[in-house]
């Protein structure tokens, strides 16, 4: 229990984008505790073993980055230094390969756990003043896919509507998603939902039965790659019932024709042979969604993840436009954001393809305004590298430099060993990190250490575009500062006007003003507001405003004719084949208990209970062909690397397809469980998100 006798300060959990408010308080000896906030609208006091446990994360310090370490070349070991030495030559090495090499020779990779400040400071300093657009952010593998989709089918990167809707709706259709595991306490108020309303039907897709599963009154196990055509069957199934709402296409939406004749293409029977699920439970989906007065799809990394994300989004987000489920209560698209601030990173355009307030970099009039507001000439028209781009660049040598903050790319990027390559490839790369547990870290050439949670203040956004102020609670441990300080410095370092802050409120203020007039205004927002009347959601254009929870209740739409556009999504699989030689599908995910690399969730004893080492799921049919057994320690091969793991038999994985959980890294296990080893650096042509959920592979006995 959190003791009464000091400050209470508010907070949010620093994990998943579900966006729980924490109360922190720090006991008389120091000791920090949590517990979930009771008056908080996201989770009214709930929160999951994650976030009960985060205080363990931020007292213990044993793997903390305590002061910024240099090395005079790659041969030479890290050496403390100064703060002022690590800028000075981190600006040294920038001015020199920009003088040299152009200012695309460089570039910054972030995160979308970054708070709202930092990122908007970093990418005004990227594309600003070193004039590149080469900043992009961990967010290109989790989001990108969703982003495209509503900016297509909506006009915006914008998410309709709120947790709220959840207590309104009758069905759900999670596609791609396991929300009981990685979305915990939205999971709860889909359960608390049921519970109230036992007539609620929810829909499940995916190849694995998860634990969201078990609450499921419909699970389609579908063949990995197969979501356009079973999305697109049940939107045939609906139009032939009658079950669509034609007056909501005939004054909202464009293409509904083209649609039409799209998904007439392929039969009910073909489309379920295709997926390998029983047509009569296509035709059951279609009725529960027929039957619903509130339908909400919502879905995460299944769909996004992929080499057909934006399609697979598009032909998911037909089903709520054919049917008129948006834009009321208890209905919409919600896509389930897996980082804590990866919206608010898009809100101020942390993203190779983005400007700030969700303006579009490749139009001129657009540069035009942000430069204006930014005081500098202009703003290069040259699309920045996106995440797989930028590691494609430093290992060819198109980039020279890069500077990596609060991510660890050698264990998340796709095809782990291209990342091997590019950063031992770089000339410079700058490590700006809470913890030294970051794999990536061992190709610094310089090390920043950053303050973490509780150790500085800002804002981060929810999924449902809630905006939340974080305090600073805590002191940092040795020499590390907030990120959005390092930023300043360097700039001041660089020689550039515009970083001279008092405080993180004269920050967020700038980012407001930035917003004014756009979509996500939230002009009428400050620190003041946020921290005396608490969180509150985008858009807020005017003092007192109050927020907007749910967005096109007037059915107007952010295209440039306001109307919804019904677009074809194809059906092609993208992705690499299986073959003889690899012929199982390699998938790759969470489990409920860890978090990214482990960087964090690693340390807490806790949390390695659930799962303390990393498995291979495979069907029992799949073990048996290959003479495996339980517990087996199997080797998971293909042509871009191998991994060794210990097999977990199990029918709740789809016959052909293979599970191998995303959190475990190489130095920790010497490649064992290393899933990116394995993974694809193939990207959607639209979002360019990598295709982490399809990889081609074989298993056997070790
Ligand atoms: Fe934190 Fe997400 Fe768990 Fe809430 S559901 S406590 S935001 S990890």
């Amino acid at each position: 229990a959190v003791p009464h006798s000091t400050h209470t300060h508010r907070s949010t959990c620093s994990y998943c984008g579900v966006g729980c408010g924490i109360l922190v308080q720090q006991d008389a000896r120091g000791k920090l505790h949590v517990k979930g906030d009771p008056d908080h609208p996201v989770n009214r006091g709930m929160l999951c073993s994650k976030g009960m446990n985060l205080h363990y994360v931020v007292s213990d310090q044993q793997d903390r980055m305590l002061y910024p370490q240099l090395r005079a070349s790659r041969q030479h070991p890290l050496e403390r230094v100064s703060w002022d030495t690590a800028l000075t030559r981190a600006a040294a090495v920038f001015k020199s390969l920009i003088r040299q090499y152009g200012p695309d020779s460089v570039g910054f990779y972030v995160s979308g756990q970054c708070l709202t400040e930092e990122y908007y400071l970093v990418n005004k300093l990227t594309k600003g003043f070193l004039g590149t657009n080469n900043i992009d952010t961990n967010s290109r593998l989790c989001m990108s896919s969703a982003v495209a989709g509503y900016v297509k089918a909506l006009g915006e990167d914008s998410v309709p509507i709120s947790y709220e809707d959840i207590e309104l709706a009758d069905c759900f259709f999670i596609a791609g998603a396991n929300p009981a595991w990685c979305h915990p306490i939205l999971f709860r108020r889909i359960e608390q939902r049921k519970e109230q309303h036992p007539a609620m039907k929810m829909i499940v897709v995916d190849p694995r039965r998860t634990q969201t599963c078990q609450m499921a009154d419909l699970h389609l196990q579908i063949r990995p790659g197969t979501d356009t055509i079973v999305y697109q069957a049940i939107g045939r199934a609906l139009i032939e019932n009658g079950d669509i709402d034609l007056h909501f296409i005939q004054h909202h939406t464009d293409g509904f024709e083209t649609y039409r004749d799209e998904v007439m293409q392929t039969t009910l029977e073909e489309a379920a042979a295709h997926c390998d699920v029983p047509v009569e439970d296509i035709r059951l989906a279609a009725r529960y969604i027929a039957e619903s007065k509130g339908f909400i799809t919502m879905w995460a990394m299944g769909l996004n993840q992929s080499a057909q994300g934006v399609n697979k989004n598009l032909a998911l987000l037909n089903l709520n436009l054919i049917t008129g489920h948006i834009g009321k209560p208890g209905s919409g698209p919600f896509s389930l954001t897996g980082q804590p601030n990866a919206m608010g990173g898009r809100e101020v355009g942390g993203m190779s393809s983005l400007l700030a307030a969700h303006r579009n970099l490749l139009n001129p009039a657009h540069r035009d305004e942000v430069a204006r507001f930014w005081g500098v000439e202009k703003i290069s028209e040259k699309p920045g590298l996106t995440a797989t781009q930028m590691f494609d660049a430093l290992r060819d040598g198109r980039m020279k430099a890069v500077w990596i903050v609060c991510t660890n790319p050698l264990v998340s990027l796709p095809d782990a060993r291209l990342a091997d390559e590019a950063l031992k490839n770089a000339r410079f790369v700058v490590v700006q990190d809470i913890s030294n547990r970051s794999d990536t870290a061992k190709y610094a050439d310089l090390v920043l250490p950053a303050a973490g949670w509780l150790e500085k203040e800002g804002t981060m956004t929810n999924s449902e575009r809630r905006i939340t102020y974080l305090p600073k609670v805590v002191e940092a441990p040795g020499e590390a500062l907030p990120d959005a300080e390092i930023f300043c410095r360097f700039a001041r370092k660089m020689g550039y006007s515009g970083f001279d802050f008092p405080d993180q409120a004269a920050v967020y203020a700038e980012h407001c003003a930035l917003t004014q007039g756009t979509n996500i205004d939230i002009s009428g927002l400050s620190y003041d507001v946020l921290k005396t009347q608490g969180s509150v959601q985008w858009p807020v254009p005017s003092p007192g405003h109050g927020g907007t929870p749910r967005l096109f209740t007037d059915r107007q739409f952010y295209t440039p004719n306001q109307r919804a556009q019904i677009l074809p999504s194809g059906a092609q699989n993208a992705s690499e084949h299986v073959s003889p030689d690899f012929p199982l599908v390699l998938t790759t995910g969470r489990v409920r208990d860890q978090w990214h690399t482990m960087t964090r969730t690693g340390k807490v004893r806790k949390l390695g209970q659930h799962r303390p080492t990393p498995f291979l799921e495979i069907h029992p049919d799949d073990a048996r062909q290959r003479d495996i057994q339980h517990g087996d320690t199997v080797v998971v091969r293909n042509l871009r690397g191998e991994v060794r793991v210990h097999a977990h038999i199990s029918g709740d994985i789809k016959r052909g397809v293979v599970f191998l959980p995303m959190h475990w890294g190489k130095i920790l296990n010497r490649d064992f469980g290393r899933a990116n080893n394995l993974t694809n650096n193939v990207v959607d042509p639209v979002s360019k998100e990598p295709d982490f959920k399809f990889s081609a592979v074989e298993v056997e006995r070790y």
